[in-house]
């Protein structure tokens, strides 16, 4: 059972990722995705310079609601490698 995830899936999984809040297997689903995948790679790191600078200025944000903005802003539309990174 080691289906790989699309880049969709690993990003609207990212914010989850990065609070800790996913389950071992699937964090390692997309620590796997994000080692293979530059796009989501690069996701992932602004993402989490985001998270890390917004809690250091307003740690009384909601910052999961946030984040979820952000990945729905950043949704790519019509370009969906479903096939997977080369
Ligand atoms: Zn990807």
């Amino acid at each position: 059972m080691s289906r790989r995830l699309g880049c969709r899936q690993v990003r609207h999984t990212l914010q989850s990722f990065l609070d800790g809040e996913v389950d071992p297997r699937q964090a390692e689903r997309v620590a796997a995705h994000l080692e293979s995948c530059s796009r989501c790679h690069v996701e992932a790191e602004v993402l989490s310079r985001v998270i890390e600078a917004l809690q250091r200025l307003r740690p009384d944000l909601d910052l999961a609601a946030y984040t979820r903005l952000v990945a729905a802003v950043e949704e790519p539309t019509g370009d969906d490698p479903s096939s997977g990174p080369s």
